[in-house]
Parts: structure tokens; sequence; C-alpha cells
């Protein structure tokens, strides 16, 4: 195979901190000195709560009113369910294998918790937040709320006629996924079982991760990756393959980057440093519409 796409570097998963009460999150970027700000781009961040073993709760875990500007961020969950609101009148449930793609753009305020009756039972987590930061010109675009249920997803089958890749956003061998996005992106969950190989290719530009949700995988013949790596690739190439060492989950990520410099800070994603100052006048001015905790 020529045109390889190879690996730049695995990454563990980081020291994990707390969002609220509710998520225990890995940050593999931005904090990763390898992917930076914009290594990833127009992906900005990766929290992913590793397997997590949840204890009942009748008061649900989670983080309270929160803002959001400049920025599209989506929830997946692998285990366990999420609820989420947001001042723009927004709200869903998703448990396992569904979306959230909320677009934040001019702002909005929201709150995440797990879902009631899953708190209350308590039960095994598993998700991941992604932020995707938006192009200068659609910052202040309004606020927008995909739900992206598993079965929505577009499902590409496999040669063995079980393993497959469910497509959330962007296209793979000729079929797209359901959501709408900003700026050319692909983000894809696929689910391998032992000994089934897929094939990748994304244009050499384009900035590609994957992390392993779920078992042990081999990647371009060359190296294995195991549950919780976060494999980040060079641009040396376009095409590369995932065959399962073991059952595997993967998901996948690669989008053409944004070039602007951005400047980030806190909750938001902006462009300059006088944009997170608004953002903060326009928050503390109550521009970000109202949402009870
Ligand atoms: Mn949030």
């Amino acid at each position: 195979m020529t045109n390889i796409r190879n690996i730049e570097a695995i990454i563990p998963p980081p020291p994990y901190h707390m969002v609220g009460d509710g998520f225990k999150v890995h940050n593999f970027f931005p904090s990763s000195r390898i992917i930076g700000d914009t290594g990833m781009s127009p992906f900005f961040l990766m929290d992913y709560n590793a397997k997590w073993e949840i204890t009942p709760s009748e008061r649900p875990r989670g983080v309270g009113v929160h803002p959001h500007r400049g920025i599209e961020t989506i929830t997946i969950a692998y285990h366990g369910r999420i609820a989420h609101h947001d001042s723009a009148g927004n709200s869903g449930v998703i448990g396992e294998g569904d979306v959230q793609w909320m677009t934040a753009g001019g702002g909005v305020l929201h709150k995440e918790y797990h879902e009631k009756e899953f708190s209350r039972k308590g039960g095994l987590f598993q998700m991941v937040q992604l932020w995707i930061s938006l192009p200068k010109r659609f910052k202040m675009t309004p606020p927008k709320y995909q739900t992206i249920e598993s079965k929505d997803m577009t499902r590409v089958m496999l040669k063995d006629g079980v393993s497959h890749v469910d497509l959330i956003a962007g296209s793979y061998m000729e079929k797209k996924g359901p959501a709408s996005t900003f700026t050319p992106t692909n983000l894809f969950n696929a689910s391998l079982k032992k000994g089934i190989r897929a094939d990748f290719s994304f244009p050499l530009e384009y900035n590609t991760g994957l992390l392993v949700i779920e078992g042990e995988i081999n990647i371009n013949g060359s190296r294995n990756a195991t549950a919780d790596n976060f494999v980040y690739f060079s641009h040396d190439g376009e095409k590369f393959t995932v065959e399962a060492v073991t059952d595997s989950i993967v998901l996948l990520l690669s989008g053409e980057p944004v070039n602007e410099e951005i400047y980030p800070y806190g909750p938001f994603v902006m462009n300059t440093r006088d944009e997170i100052k608004q953002a903060y006048e326009d928050f503390y001015n109550g521009k970000f519409g109202h949402l009870e905790d």
C-alpha cells in the first residue's frame, strides 16, 4: 500500500479531572503537547470519560448552567444516559450509541446531567465530549441542536456482515452521515469483530485521529493500540487501516483544518482576545438568554 498515513503518536489517557461532579474526564486535547490548540482542528477539545461505575444518586450528577460561544459541543454516549437543556429551548436525552450535536454559535447557556432514572439506578458510564471550533465566519451563527440517535446514523456494513462503520458526520464508502457541519468533518464509530479490517482514507491535510473505546486494534499492520488510547496520525499520506485484534469499538475523527488564529478561554473559543472580553461582557449582561438551574 502506498500513500500511507502513519501514526504520529499513541497518546495514553492523561490524569482525569472532574467536570462538575458528573463527568470524570481525560483530556486528550488541547492539553496534549503533541496536539495542542490546533493540531486536531476543526476539533478543539476531546474530553473522554472512560468506563466509570456510577453509584446510585437521587440527585443527578453533572454540570450546572454555563455558557458557550464560538463552538459546537458534541456528546457521544457509549454507556449510561445523559440529559441536556439549553437556553435556546432545546433539550434531549441520549443513551448508548446516541449523539447530541449542539451548535452554541453566538451563545447559549446549557446544563448537562446524568439522566434522572439512570442516576437513580446507577451503572456503567462512558462518554466522549468533543468541541469543534467554528470558523470565524460562523462563530456567531444562531444556536442549533441536532439529536442523532444510533438508529439515525448511516451504517456501512463490512465484509463479515456483522462489523460496521456508523457515520455520524461526513462520508465513507460513498455514504453520508446525518449531521450537518459547517466545515468538512468526518466522525464515525467503527465496530469491528476480531480479525476484521477497515480501510480509511482522508485528504492529506485533514487532521486525523482515533480513540479506542473498546478492545484492541492494529493500525497499518504495524502498531497496536488498546482501549482508552488516542491515536494521532501524521500528514504524510491519506490511507490507513484499522484491524481488530479483539472485538473493538473505535471513534474516528478527521476534518479539514480551519487555518485561523484562535483565542480559547474557558467555555469560549474565539479568534481574538477582544472577542473573549466581549463574550464575558455579553454573558454577564444576560445576552446568552436564560436557563433555570
Ligand atoms: Mn458545556
